[in-house]
């Protein structure tokens, strides 16, 4: 799939920051640079030439923590950096296991420190890389309850297709298979995320796109995993390529919107961020 336009993000209150880099597609060029675009509420994104990289790196600053979003194939993996320590959102693909751990010791990044990984689903191009870290490095792996038995086989559960893009990739999505394995930690109900990875936030149970499927609350930021994504060319929020109940799942987000007013900016598991903006648009357009 094509990478995003962009593919530096600051949402610092209109200050962009940070350098765009592609470590495998262009070793040794320098920064890309490009003209900052003001998007709602004073969030501002920078735009570079980012397309056709099916590798990308996103720094985005929010208050204390910096979110360093690992693009490696179509997969988002995010590197949560905080003043105690740092954790990842989702693993990727198996196959992009050593990749991502390239990527972090690039980042200097120890693996081994990280605090944890916690896992938004268990569809394989989120938790298939996640053996391969706790193996290597011994790291906690943290995943929702109602997703074991999909970990236990190794394989996707149901897949309802919501477009052409997914129905051209259904046979592949379900023949995937991943390491089979179990959470060190599992997330039945409403969790604080503090004791499990150094910042404050809380962790949500929201199934929909998977029975066991999570949503991360910290500060002005939410990882949702794939209750919705990212638009794959521009910034609009758009619905995953796979959901079985739409209404369901428009309910669900428009819950979360609620129930976490705070939330300015969301992180998703496939392009990505989004603005709280562009959530309420797509739910507007979708009713
Ligand atoms: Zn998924």
């Amino acid at each position: 799939m094509l990478a995003p336009r962009f593919d530096d993000a600051s949402f610092a209150r209109g200050r962009p920051r940070g350098t765009a880099r592609h470590p495998r597609a262009e070793p040794t060029a320098g920064p890309h640079r490009g003209a900052p675009a003001l998007l709602g509420l004073g969030l501002a994104l920078v735009t570079l030439g980012a397309s056709g990289c099916a590798t990308a790196t996103t720094h985005t600053s929010i208050g204390e923590l910096e979110v360093v979003t690992l693009r490696e194939e179509h997969a988002n993996v995010h590197l949560v950096r905080g003043p105690r320590g740092s954790f990842l959102v989702d693993a990727g693909l198996p196959g992009s296991a050593a990749r991502i751990e390239a990527r972090l010791l690039e980042l200097e990044v120890d693996p081994a420190a990280l605090r944890a990984v916690v896992l938004t689903h268990g569809h394989a191009d989120h938790a298939g890389g996640a053996p391969h870290l706790r193996e290597r490095h011994g790291v906690t792996l943290v995943a929702g309850r109602g997703d074991e038995g999909m970990l236990a086989e190794g394989r996707n559960g149901e897949l309802c297709p919501t477009g052409r893009r997914a129905r051209r990739r259904l046979e592949g999505d379900r023949a995937a298979r991943f390491p089979t394995f179990a959470a060190d930690v599992w997330i039945a109900e409403e969790t604080p995320l503090e004791p499990l990875v150094g910042v404050p936030g809380r962790v949500r149970v929201l199934p929909g796109h998977t029975p066991g499927s999570l949503v991360l609350l910290v500060g002005r930021a939410a990882f949702v995993g794939d209750l919705f994504r990212g638009a794959i060319v521009g910034r609009s929020a758009e619905t995953h390529f796979y959901m079985c109940d739409l209404e369901d799942n428009r309910a669900d987000v428009r819950a979360l919107l609620d129930a976490a007013p705070e939330v300015e900016v969301f992180f998703t598991g496939h392009f990505g961020p989004v603005t709280r903006e562009a959530v309420e648009a797509w739910l507007d357009e979708a009713s």
